[in-house]
Parts: C-alpha cells; sequence; structure tokens
C-alpha cells in the first residue's frame, strides 16, 4: 500500500472536543471527513449545523467546510469512505484513577472483521489520550480478531480547550508514532500544510510524551500554587515571583499562573493515569501523588480565605462567578467550582452562581446553587464573590454596580484576575492568591 495521497477523506470518531476540532481542522485543509459518533443527538445537531460545544471559532469552521463534513452514528461510513480512522472517544478515569479504555476497546469491536483484505487498507489513528502500552494491546486485540492487518498510529493530541481551533492549526508540534508502514506515512502528509516541527518515534513513546507532557504542565501549576501559599505567609507577591521566575528561559513564563487548582477534563485524569501506570508497573511516582495532593488543597483554600473574613459561612451567601473550568470553554469537568460550591453548601453558606456559557452543562452537575442570569444579578445580596473563571466579562465589570447590589464587602480572586487596586478604591476587601 502506498503512502495515502495528500487530502484523501479521513474518518473520524468521536466528535467532541478533540474529535470535532479534528474533523474540521482538517475539513479546512481540505479532506472530506467522515465522522462519527453513538451520540445520536449530537449527530443530529451537528447535521443541522449547530456545534454541540462551544469553542471560540468553531461553528464558523464547520459552517465553512460543511460540504466536506459528514456525520453518522454508522462506524461503517467512515470505514467505507476512509483509510484513516482516527480516534477521538473519551478515556475518563475510573474509579482506581486508571484510564477507562471501554469507548476505545469499543471502536475496535466496531471494525467489520469479514474482509481482511480491506483492514489491510486501514489504519487506526489514536487521538485520544490513552496509557503508554495501550497501541502494542490493542495491536494485539486486532490481531485475536483477526484484524491484524490494520495499521496502528498514536498521534496524541495536544489542543486547549478555549483555543482548541487555533492550536489545531498552529500547534507547537506534531507526534507521529508507529512502527513503519504506511499509515505513519499518511499521517505526517496530512499534518504537512500546518509546517509544525514534526517528532516521528515509536507508538509507546509518542503515548508517553502526551502523558508526560500533561503530568508536567499540572506540576508546574501545583508548584507555583505552593509558592503563592508560601508568598501569603510571607509577604512577596506572587505575580512579582513568577514573572522573575519566568524570565529564566529555563524555567518559562508559561504556566506560572497561581490559581485555585487545575481541573478540566485533562490534567486530573492524566496525572491520575501516568501516577497509575507508574504503580502497576512497579515504580512509585511520589512527585505526581504531591501534585495531585496539592491540587485538592487549592481548591479548597478559597474556603478559608472567605472564613477568615466572614467567620462562620452559616447563612452567608456567596457567589461564584464562572463556573467552567477555565474561559471560553463550556465544559465543567472536574471543574473547581464543584468542588468550591459543595463545600461552602456543606458549611452553611447559599450559593448563587453565574457563568456566560457553561450554565447549561453546571445544572447537570451542581445541586442547590441558584443560577443568575448576569453577574449583577448573581452578587445581589451576596456577602462575599468569588472570581472562578477568568471570563474576559468580569475584567469589565461595573464595580460600583456590583457594590449597590451585595450586602457585604469582600471579593476573593480566584485566577488574580481583576484589577486589586480599582477594587480597593471601590471599598472592596480584595483577596487574591499568593499576594
Ligand atoms: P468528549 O467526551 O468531548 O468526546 C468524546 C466523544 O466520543 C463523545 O461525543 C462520545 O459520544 C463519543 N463516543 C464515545 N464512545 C464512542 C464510540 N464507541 N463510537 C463513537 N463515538 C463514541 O472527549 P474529548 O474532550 O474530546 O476527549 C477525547 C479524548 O482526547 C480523550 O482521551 C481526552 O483525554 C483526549 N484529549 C482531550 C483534550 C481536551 O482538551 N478535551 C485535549 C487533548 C486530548
Amino acid at each position: 500500500m502506498n503512502a495515502a495521497r495528500e487530502r484523501d477523506p479521513i474518518g473520524v470518531i468521536g466528535t467532541g472536543y478533540v474529535g470535532l476540532v479534528t474533523a474540521a481542522g482538517f475539513a479546512e485543509l481540505g479532506s472530506e471527513v467522515w465522522c462519527v459518533d453513538i451520540d445520536q443527538t449530537k449527530i443530529e445537531r451537528l447535521k443541522r449545523g449547530e456545534s454541540p460545544i462551544y469553542e471560540p471559532g468553531l461553528e464558523e469552521l464547520l459552517a465553512r467546510n460543511s460540504e466536506r463534513l459528514h456525520f453518522s452514528t454508522d462506524p461503517l461510513s467512515a470505514f467505507e469512505h476512509a483509510r484513516l480512522l482516527f480516534v477521538a472517544v473519551g478515556t475518563p478515569p475510573t474509579y482506581s484513577g486508571d484510564a477507562d479504555l471501554s469507548a476505545v476497546h469499543a471502536v475496535v469491536d466496531a471494525i467489520p472483521a469479514s474482509e481482511a483484505s480491506q483492514a489491510d487498507q486501514h489504519a487506526l489513528v489514536m487521538k485520544s489520550t490513552v496509557p503508554c502500552g495501550t497501541g502494542a494491546s490493542l495491536q494485539r486485540v486486532l490481531g485475536e480478531q483477526g484484524k491484524g492487518g490494520l495499521g496502528y498510529v498514536s498521534c496524541p493530541e495536544f489542543l486547549k480547550e478555549g483555543s482548541a481551533v487555533d492550536d489545531f492549526l498552529h500547534p507547537d508540534r506534531v507526534v507521529v508514532g508507529d512502527d513503519g508502514g504506511w499509515a505513519g506515512d499518511a499521517v505526517v502528509d496530512l499534518y504537512a500544510p500546518l509546517k509544525a516541527p514534526l517528532v516521528r518515534t515509536d507508538i509507546a513513546s509518542a503515548e508517553m510524551v502526551k502523558l508526560a507532557s500533561n503530568a508536567f504542565l499540572a506540576t508546574k501549576i501545583s508548584f507555583i500554587n505552593e509558592i503563592a501559599n508560601v508568598c501569603e505567609e510571607t509577604g512577596a507577591d506572587v505575580l512579582e515571583v513568577a514573572r522573575g521566575m519566568g524570565l529564566d528561559r529555563r524555567i518559562g513564563g508559561h504556566f506560572l499562573r497561581p490559581g485555585i487548582g487545575f481541573g478540566g477534563s485533562c490534567f486530573p485524569k492524566d496525572v491520575s493515569a501516568l501516577k497509575q501506570l507508574a504503580g502497576n508497573s512497579g515504580y512509585h511516582f511520589q512527585l505526581l501523588t504531591a501534585v495531585i495532593e496539592v491540587n485538592e488543597l487549592q481548591k479548597r483554600r478559597v474556603v478559608s480565605k472567605l472564613q477568615k473574613h466572614l467567620g462562620s459561612l452559616v447563612g452567608k451567601r456567596i457567589t461564584l462567578l464562572g463556573l467552567a473550568f477555565k474561559a471560553n470553554t463550556n465544559d465543567m469537568r472536574e471543574a473547581s467550582s464543584l468542588v468550591l460550591a459543595a463545600r461552602l453548601q456543606a458549611d452553611g453558606a447559599q450559593v448563587s452562581a453565574y457563568d456566560p456559557i457553561a450554565e447549561q452543562e453546571a445544572r447537570k452537575l451542581m445541586t442547590g446553587v441558584h443560577f443568575a442570569p448576569s453577574a449583577l444579578d448573581a452578587v445581589e445580596g451576596a456577602d462575599a464573590c468569588v472570581l472562578v473563571t477568568e471570563w474576559p466579562e468580569f475584567a469589565e465589570l461595573d464595580w460600583g454596580a456590583v457594590s449597590e447590589r451585595m450586602a457585604g464587602r469582600l471579593v476573593v480572586d480566584g485566577r488574580n484576575f481583576v484589577d486589586r487596586e480599582a477594587l480597593r478604591e471601590a471599598g472592596f476587601i480584595y483577596e487574591g492568591i499568593g499576594r
């Protein structure tokens, strides 16, 4: 089999954040893309031209390339039209902290076995984040199922929610792990127009690049959060400290922003999956154990900041501004706001909240929270408000109007995001992180 011609059709299995952005991105580069998802409602919405997720620029990209994008719940539609089948199904954590690979196995099982010659012309391209060793074990499973001719490529995804389209079109690097053969070359060809640095390697190393990258970024966050906590004890300002550190090129300024802990669908699960993977292989990854613990404690530190000023939280009204795990996404998976709201309610507080985009998702995961239609409505009668997500509109808030609506004066800025001096001038008590 020769390498796939540039812009051959591709299949994408799983149309979530990664799958849909990958599909729209490759369609933008000129490929016909055959998308498959088991979620009928999602597929219906996509067929109507609606994006089931909020991601800046995605709706425009889908609309612009609608003729090249095909949506179905039938995996055979992708198999019939495309040789490369990108797998972008979820790999959530199990109770043990390992990655749940059941969706990946369901995809493997759905590949028809009958025509072995057909299978030889296809390859799975793993975009989902999977433990190191998954490629090898899936290849064994494929062999047992009589689909051993199917190619396998590990092509981990590094996009960030909130800037996923831009990240797809301008990746820092493309990692392609394979064991030779046409499929790895075909994936490299597909990404070639993006002119990104290429890391061509073996499957296990490609899988590990992804896990190690996320674990390192999470470590950087927990590290600066601990520095922030020490700054609070010693009178230093963590923003000054981070600026001074970040200018050292060996350290770099990215991911040195202290806050209320990392969340989202990737960092918590990938850090835990790597820790678990190490443990299962007989190695105790002490550093990651600490990274996870620091992160859990960080989410809860806001509660003690509130108690410092308000005393007991019983009956107190606390407003959460922003709920999504970060700005520019409606993703609520592992959002710090979930832990925070639950902790506040457990301490007897009444919680109100406003998020410009994530309310619908938040309602599925939160109980007893009053959802307001705007930031100003959310702070009505509040004893304190906590800035949880750095939505741009919160930087523009009219704090004079906020102070008229609030009962109290306390603002806890969980992202060091709003203008501290302006708030103090407006008569607020400002509590940041590490300052
Ligand atoms: P998601 O939950 O948004 O999307 C997964 C999709 O797969 C869903 O639409 C689901 O219905 C579908 N699906 C599940 N089983 C299926 C099956 N058998 N056949 C077809 N479709 C099926 O997940 P996501 O955030 O896009 O993440 C996908 C993978 O990419 C995960 O492994 C994740 O760790 C990894 N990843 C995510 C990000 C991110 O920022 N979200 C970034 C890099 C890597």
